[in-house]
């Protein structure tokens, strides 16, 4: 496994992986790994001759500077289960690296930027945009993966991968989560081991909505049994709870109107702000 940091040699390391007409899958990540990120390197450890992985702590999709400061590094750990999980190439750019100076480019994103994550991070899915065009850019992989547990970041790559025709096919893997349900994510880290047991509920408040809307309560009714639950635990701030249509993230105002639907939520524990989802198939 090489481990490159700076973008002239990692585009020749890749082209030279290219040149026998090698598939290469992508894996990027903001670094702190766990189970989740590396069921997305299994994935493509498994489809693809080569697998590159990124670490980047991207600052310009933190909106809030505190958040950038507390984000956990543990680089060395990163680097070793990399290695264990088949890696071929790791990338990890400074910031200097990646913005030499500022940038100001910036990719218009439309409804996906002003609902949910967009519409209380703003500016988030702007440094998602471009970091993830430019990683794209610059390690030109055949196939991209990333995590169902950020469902609206998955969106607007997508979106944004068709509107500009570019040639990388993108998968989303399932979300990994804790016995307890808890969505897996760095942040967790950041839990105490009581407010990882308030996080759980989380879960269980949307299993409970998905459970009623498979059976066909209202919509009302079935939103009313997550922020029920979410009540009984006063530690647990919700953001928001939405119920969307899975393609396009649309809120959805009758179950007549997709059989594919999303659940989403975000909201804080101790301070930490969490966000999960399930898709909820009425077809199954
Ligand atoms: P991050 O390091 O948080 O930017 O995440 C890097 C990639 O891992 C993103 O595509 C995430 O959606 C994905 N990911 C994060 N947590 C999970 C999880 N629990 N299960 C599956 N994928 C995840």
């Amino acid at each position: 496994m090489r481990v490159i940091s700076d973008i002239i040699s990692i585009r020749t390391a890749i082209k030279n992986l290219l040149s026998d007409n090698k598939s290469v899958g992508l894996v990027p990540t903001m670094g702190a790994l766990h189970e989740g990120h590396l069921s997305l390197v299994k994935e493509s450890v498994k489809t693809n001759d080569y697998t590159v992985a990124t670490i980047f702590v991207n600052p310009l999709q933190f909106n809030n500077p505190e958040d950038l400061d507390n984000y956990p590094v543990s680089i060395d750990d990163d680097l070793r289960l990399l290695e264990a999980y088949g890696c071929n190439l790791i990338f990890v750019p400074s910031k200097e690296v990646m913005y030499k100076v500022n940038p100001v480019t910036s990719i218009s994103l439309g409804y996906l930027e002003e609902t949910m994550e967009g519409k209380h991070r703003p500016g988030h899915f702007q440094g998602v945009a471009l970091v993830v065009l430019k990683l794209f850019n610059i390690l030109n992989p055949t196939v991209a993966y990333f995590g169902q547990k950020d469902l609206q970041q998955y969106r607007i790559i997508e979106k944004m991968v068709q509107d500009i025709s570019l040639d990388i096919q993108l998968r989303m893997i399932p979300t990994v989560r804790e016995d307890s349900g808890l969505a897996m994510s760095s942040r967790n880290r950041r839990l105490t081991d009581r407010s990882r047991k308030t996080a759980a509920e989380i879960y269980r408040a949307l299993a409970l909505t998905s459970d009623a809307i498979k059976h066909r309560d209202s919509i009302e009714v079935s939103l009313g049994k997550a922020l029920d639950h979410i009540s009984n635990h006063p530690d647990i701030q919700i953001e928001y709870l939405e119920l969307v249509k899975l393609e396009d993230l649309m809120p959805v105002k009758s179950l007549s109107e997709s059989d594919q639907l999303a659940l989403c939520f975000a909201g804080y524990v101790d301070n930490i702000r969490l966000i999960d989802n399930l898709i909820i198939d009425l077809k199954e």
